[in-house]
């Protein structure tokens, strides 16, 4: 199939993500991807600035998972998981006991972010049910946060961002305390807490759970705040009997430098959610893990069982892509990779701070952040940075880089290079 016709029945026939069917952005067509490289139909190669949405830390087509894949292909690439088990979920379920902190050692296998999401928030309605106290079914959550599209993960999304208003009456109604404003990295303010301690101390006999992204908030905003948040929410969730769930989906997997977010404040959550990274980005998989006294629990209340069951749930296919993953992240020097990422963000963004028409610039580990004040036109933006052979994908106001930890120094250079261009160039006209 030439370009042409591919593109045009892609317009035609296929949602893309977030897009209107009628009059959609423009798309580019990728044959391969390797390594950094993004191979586009048209034979350019663009360095990957991306890792497509957190996920591919290896980068493309590393050859140990693909690896890893073919020959589970070879034996099973999927059964049912009802009444039937199998070396990869096994293998993968001790690969994440030993990563995870001590404790959550439950898991549930999930096939996508926000299918964990959704059973995270119904093993806590569960829990809370199972100890007799069925009135607890309101999460509370920050304002801010991302938690995925499905209508109950969708409801713990930042309400304009997640733009409740074109749900109302379909999602549940949930409780928001201010978005954790002390930043990362700054002197912690202790006042920082006292609106969601107010709230739980108000609220706390219709709440469940607690869910939150810790450290950074994703998709709401990329915003970086102060761990020492999630140490005082971990104390009050005790306090008042919620469960704290962390949404470890886009920062698990060494992204802000540390295997989790959790571990720059030391906490263990109660129920855990992970995804994206998981499999090195190579295919669909994630997974909920809890702690044996919620799974005690759950088992013990009615019906005495845990009420979720994915037709795709534990697929070898994605479980041998997990594991190898998992492996080849252990085995790298991923810590000095990120930090090195961090170095180099950090000294080449921080300079357009300093320009007119940009409200911010944040680094944390693999992840740098150039916010503007207004919202920066797409199509336009994306275009250029095409044009000069690099992926970046911005959103809203929000320029950002997120590139695999095995990005060397001169493509690192050419995306912080091209960021800075298009930042610099936009300065006058609002565009690169
Ligand atoms: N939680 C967080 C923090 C996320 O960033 C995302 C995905 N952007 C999700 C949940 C949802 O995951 P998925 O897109 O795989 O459903």
């Amino acid at each position: 199939m030439n370009s042409r016709d591919l593109l045009d029945f892609d317009r035609i026939h296929l949602w893309h993500p977030y897009t209107s069917m009628t009059d959609p952005l423009p798309v580019f067509p990728v044959v391969s991807a390797q390594g950094v490289r993004l191979r586009l139909a048209d034979g350019r190669e663009l360095i990957d600035g991306m890792s497509s949405w957190w996920a591919a830390i290896h980068g493309y087509s590393h050859p140990v998972l693909i690896q890893a894949i073919r020959q589970q292909a070879g034996r099973m690439s999927h059964v049912m998981f009802g009444g039937l088990t199998h070396e990869p979920a096994v293998t993968l379920g001790r690969l994440l006991i030993e990563l995870v902190p001590p404790g959550l050692d439950k898991i549930f296998l999930a096939d996508s972010g926000s299918v964990s999401v959704e059973v995270a928030l119904k093993m806590a309605l569960q829990y809370q049910q199972a100890l007799g106290r069925p009135n607890r079914q309101r999460i509370l959550t920050v304002r801010g946060g991302y938690h995925g599209d499905t209508f109950h993960a969708m409801s713990v999304c930042d309400p304009v961002t997640g733009m409740h208003t074109l749900f109302a009456g379909a999602l549940p109604d949930q409780l928001f305390a201010p978005r954790p404003a002390c930043r990362f990295g700054a002197a912690w303010d202790p006042k920082e807490i006292t609106p969601v301690a107010r709230l739980m101390e108000r609220h706390h006999e219709e709440l469940a759970a607690v869910i939150i992204e810790p450290v950074v908030q994703g998709a709401g905003g990329m915003w970086f705040y102060h761990p020492r948040y999630l140490t005082e929410l971990r104390d009050l969730c005790d306090r008042f009997g919620l469960l704290l769930i962390l949404d470890e989906i886009a920062t698990g997997f060494g992204r802000t430098g540390r295997m989790f977010a959790s571990e720059h404040a030391g906490i263990r959550p109660d129920i855990m959610c992970l995804g994206k990274a998981l499999t090195g980005g190579t295919m669909t998989l994630a997974a909920t893990l809890c702690t044996g006294k919620v799974a005690e629990v759950i088992s013990d209340g009615d019906p005495g069982l845990f009420m979720h069951g994915p037709t795709f749930m534990g697929n070898p296919l994605a479980c041998a892509a997990a594991a190898a993953s998992i492996d080849l992240l252990r085995k790298s020097d991923w810590q000095a990779r990120v930090h090195a990422l961090a170095e180099r963000m950090s000294r080449e963004l921080a300079p357009l701070a300093g320009l007119a028409g940009v409200r911010d610039v944040r680094v944390l580990g693999g992840i740098g952040v150039v916010e503007m004040e207004q919202p920066v036109d797409m199509a336009r933006w994306q275009d250029f940075f095409v044009r000069r052979g690099v992926w970046i994908r911005p959103f809203g106001r929000l320029v950002y880089l997120m590139p695999p930890y095995i990005i060397n120094a001169d493509d690192l250079g050419r995306l912080t290079e091209a960021l800075a261009e298009a930042v610099t160039r936009a300065e006058k006209t609002g565009h690169p």
